[in-house]
Formats: C-alpha cells, sequence, structure tokens
C-alpha cells in the first residue's frame, strides 16, 4: 500500500477525457506556470491524505456504479506522486480501466529522469499522456481537455487515438452540494465556489 496527497476527486466525470471517469487531482507542482487556473493545488503540502487502498476502493465503487471507462490523473503534478500512482494505475488495469494522464514534465524527460521516483513505471501504465507545461501565450482552442497548443497527446498504448482529440464532449460540468457549495470542473479547470461567491 502507498499514500497519495489529493487536492480532490470526482467518482464520475465527462468533461476530463473520454467517456465516463474518475478523476483525482492530486495536490502539489514545482512548476509555476504562469496564470496556472488550479493554483489552490500547487503549493507542496497536505491536502486529503489518503492511502491508495482507499482511492482503489473508490474507483471500484464508481466502476460498479457509473460503469467508468477509466481515470484521468492530473492537478498538481501526478509525476511528484508517481509512486503511489503506480499501484492506483496497475489497479485499474486489473479492472480494465484506461488510464489518463496530464502532465507539466516533456515525455522525452519523464522517460529519462533519474530524480522523479517512479516515473517511468507510471508511464508504462498510461494509456494517453498529455504532456508539457501550461503557456499562456499558446491558448489552444481547438482540441478537446487541453488549455495551450503546445501541450501534446502521446498514445502509449493501442487504448486511444487522435480522434478524442476533436470528440464532442462535455465541456464544464457543475456540481452543486447540500450546503449550496458550486465546484466546476472541465476544460481546463476545476474551481470551488460557495453559495456566497457564486459567478
Ligand atoms: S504544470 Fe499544470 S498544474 Fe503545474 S503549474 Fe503548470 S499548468 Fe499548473
Amino acid at each position: 500500500m502507498g499514500w497519495l496527497n489529493l487536492a480532490h476527486f470526482i467518482d464520475c466525470s465527462e468533461a476530463e477525457g473520454p467517456g465516463k471517469r474518475f478523476v483525482i487531482w492530486v495536490q502539489g507542482c514545482l512548476m509555476n506556470c504562469p496564470k496556472c487556473c488550479n493554483q489552490d493545488m500547487l503549493p507542496i503540502k497536505p491536502a486529503n491524505i489518503m492511502s491508495t487502498d482507499e482511492v482503489i476502493a473508490l474507483i471500484n465503487q464508481a466502476y460498479k456504479q457509473h460503469h467508468i471507462e477509466g481515470i484521468t490523473l492530473l492537478g498538481g503534478e501526478p509525476f511528484l506522486q508517481a509512486k503511489g500512482l503506480v499501484i492506483v494505475a496497475k489497479a485499474c488495469k486489473d479492472l480494465g480501466l484506461s488510464v489518463m494522464c496530464f502532465t507539466g514534465y516533456t515525455y522525452e524527460s519523464l522517460l529519462s529522469t533519474k530524480t522523479i521516483d517512479g516515473a517511468q513505471e507510471l508511464l508504462a501504465y498510461i494509456d494517453v499522456l498529455v504532456d508539457g507545461p501550461f503557456k499562456e501565450n499558446l491558448p489552444e482552442d481547438k482540441r478537446n481537455w487541453v488549455g495551450s497548443t503546445n501541450q501534446r497527446f502521446i498514445y502509449l498504448s493501442n487504448c486511444y487515438n487522435s480522434s478524442i482529440e476533436h470528440q464532442p464532449t462535455m465541456t464544464q460540468e457543475w456540481r452543486i452540494d447540500l450546503n449550496g457549495s458550486i465546484k466546476i470542473n472541465g476544460t481546463p479547470y476545476l474551481m470551488h465556489f460557495t453559495s456566497e461567491n457564486t459567478p
């Protein structure tokens, strides 16, 4: 068993990759891309510490309840928690689920890194990697899910192909809980509102 430090998760989303997906936003990123839309997920600090067993149990439940086709990893920087995510990704593969991952690192740097523990191991479980930092001067308005045109979809298995980049998809989801708190996720952000600061 391993441990993960998560900013947030959603058990079933249709706005963070192809089909219905369990989505994991990890806490912490070292990139500091100007205008990153998930600023509260950048600090390296404890957020929601969960065991990999707990996360896998939630994914299992989402699989039974919502018939999800995969999981999406984003954040924050998933590769800073690669060792824990390897355990989760392996369990997903055992269930027949696909794994999509957004990273601020380039694929080439992850293939060659000797300093990010578990990076190559995690790559081995990923079906589609979206790589590269967000660049505010290169806004993307054609492809699904990405924020800037430098970011690449890299297909590491036969599970998906480039048709997903332009398929009709949900671009935003709004969730309102019983306390009136609103969470919006989708291209390319996750935001939290309360009833006091609803846009
Ligand atoms: S890599 Fe992603 S999460 Fe990290 S600062 Fe850049 S846009 Fe934000």
